[in-house]
């Protein structure tokens, strides 16, 4: 499995310091979780390890298995094992969601070792079933027109099918009905294995009834504050985030 490691990050937004000082590390097979109240840099630390433009690292680094993460173009980060679903998929016109997947498989693989189109079609059908997709999506646009739900179901599609070595997940569980998380969830989990590793972004625990992460992190006002088990986030549904801070000193 690979790791991702995730050192004493800062980043800046506009000039204005979101991040300060951001630790985790992440190695195939495991499973973390970053919970936190809104506002405090869940999502800027996704886009920053993504190389969303208007993200400033100003302090720290990102290395995948030793490699400098930030130093890489974001088609590089993608083909070097990253993946990442954002809390707003942003929607591609002119390509089908086939035609996206095909070729984001195939920038994975070797030249001149393209994935076999029937063992593709093959796949897909399978991976469309099994998220309860309707056949149909393959051929529409990315993201064109989806609804809520069908957005995060195409982003699992897209984890299931592209098999990166870790991927980081935004709010994968937000705006969902229990019947699409139940399903999102089915298709993390039949993810898990030693080559995989996720960090799942998540403003409620709710999505952590099913799926159990091994390492659950509190996000605060830029920092990881506090770290341990699926325990943790228990007792942040049962008690909020104020004991957190009571025991940190932090002000609001
Ligand atoms: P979370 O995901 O934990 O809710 P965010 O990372 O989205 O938090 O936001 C952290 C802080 O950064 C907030 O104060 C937010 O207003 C600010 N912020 C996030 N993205 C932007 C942006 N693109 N432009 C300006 N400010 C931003
Ligand atoms: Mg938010
Ligand atoms: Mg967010």
């Amino acid at each position: 499995g690979s790791t991702l490691e995730i050192k004493n990050l800062h980043v800046s937004i506009e000039g204005k310091e979101i991040l300060k000082g951001v630790n985790l590390t992440i190695k195939g097979g495991e499973f973390h979780a970053v919970m936190g109240p809104n506002g405090t840099g869940k999502s800027t630390l996704a886009s920053a390890i993504m190389g969303h433009p208007k993200y400033e690292v100003t302090e720290g680094s990102v290395l995948l298995d030793g490699e400098d993460v930030l130093e890489m173009e974001v088609d590089e980060r993608a083909r070097a094992g990253l993946f990442l679903a954002m809390q707003y998929p942003s929607e591609i016109s002119g390509v089908t969601t086939s035609d996206f997947l095909r070729s984001a498989i195939n920038a994975r693989r070797e030249e001149g070792d393209e994935i076999p189109l029937m063992k593709f079609i093959k796949g897909l059908d399978a991976d469309l079933d099994f998220l309860e997709i309707d056949q149909n999506m393959a051929t529409r646009y990315l993201n064109e027109g989806f609804s809520g739900g069908e957005k995060k179901r195409n982003e699992i599609l897209q984890l299931m099918q592209i098999k990166p070595d870790i991927a980081i997940l935004d709010e994968i569980d937000s705006g969902l009905d229990i019947d699409a998380l139940k399903v999102v969830s089915k298709g993390i989990n039949k993810m898990r294995s030693e080559n995989f590793g996720c960090l799942i972004i998540t403003h409620y625990q709710r999505l952590l009834n099913y799926i159990t992460p091994d390492h659950v992190h509190v996000m605060m006002q830029g920092r990881v504050v506090k770290s341990g088990g699926p325990e943790l986030a228990q007792r942040l549904e049962a008690e909020g985030y104020d004991w957190i801070k009571e025991e940190l000193g932090i002000e609001d």
